[in-house]
């Protein structure tokens, strides 16, 4: 099964009903999530990686104390046409979800555009839901090589380059986006990060500051310095176009 059509096999459980997906939250109102929109933003529960500046752990495990359903989630949308311009997934991982990709269709089906927020950790099922979405919010944690320091996920670095190179030949908007924090990247990753997404074709490159905010790595909170400028000055040789925020 190519990349683009969604295997019904995929999204049917054993005993043959429609596995749909459920939330672990959701914020009603965004003016951040899906930048020049407002949306709506539906959490889901669950991700591979254990990023140590994660500011929502609890979205991590599986399994989570609150769960919505989609319908409940789409009763709820269908009051907010003409409130609301789109629909924002977070997570957690959204990607994991294979049958998020029936929420998307359906979310656009009422009007709504579709924003998607990743670490590109499932390249096979990002490039499933790429049609179907107006823009994406797409993390690079580190240089390739370096994944598994971040993410403590084996092979990481090599799913999210699929992924990134995917979402670079569709026409999706997207922001390409990373967290600093000096005792995770140093100057060096930061260079070799910029090489990277140079030879990739990125010209626009978001570094966000550490967000203590829910991060449950004390040391990562008490070790926090600043973005260095003249670090920055060197990654716009390889990414003219980097936004510190
Ligand atoms: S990929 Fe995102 S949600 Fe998953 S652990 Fe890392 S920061 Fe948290």
């Amino acid at each position: 099964m190519g990349a683009n059509v969604l295997d019904m096999r995929d999204i049917i459980s054993e005993n043959g009903s429609i596995l749909l997906p459920t939330f672990a939250g959701l914020s009603q109102f965004s003016a951040v999530d899906y930048p020049g929109h407002l949306c709506a933003v539906l959490y889901t529960q669950g991700c591979p990686c254990r990023c140590r500046y994660c500011h929502n752990p609890s979205l991590q495990q599986g399994q989570g104390p609150s769960v919505m359903s989609w319908p409940s989630v789409m009763e709820w949308l269908v009051t907010r046409k003409g409130l609301l311009d789109a629909v924002a997934f977070c997570g957690g991982e959204p990607t994991v979800h294979k049958s998020l990709l029936l929420a998307m269709r359906q979310v656009r089906a009422l009007g709504f555009n579709v924003a998607l927020h990743t670490s590109g950790l499932y390249p096979h099922n990002f490039a499933n839901m790429l049609p179907f979405l107006d823009w994406v919010g797409f993390d690079v944690k580190s240089p390739f090589a370096r994944y598994p320091d971040v993410t403590r996920v084996p092979g990481s670095g090599g799913k999210v380059r699929e992924s990134l190179e995917r979402m670079l030949s569709s026409k999706v908007s997207y922001e390409i986006r990373t967290t600093v924090h000096n005792t995770i990247l140093n100057s060096a990753d930061l260079v070799t990060m910029a090489s990277e997404l140079q030879m990739l074709g990125v010209s626009r490159w978001v570094l966000q500051r550490f967000n203590k905010a829910g991060c449950a790595d004390l040391e990562l909170v008490a070790s926090h310095t600043p973005i260095d400028g003249d670090v920055v000055d060197r990654l716009r040789v390889y990414v003219p176009n980097i936004l510190v925020r």
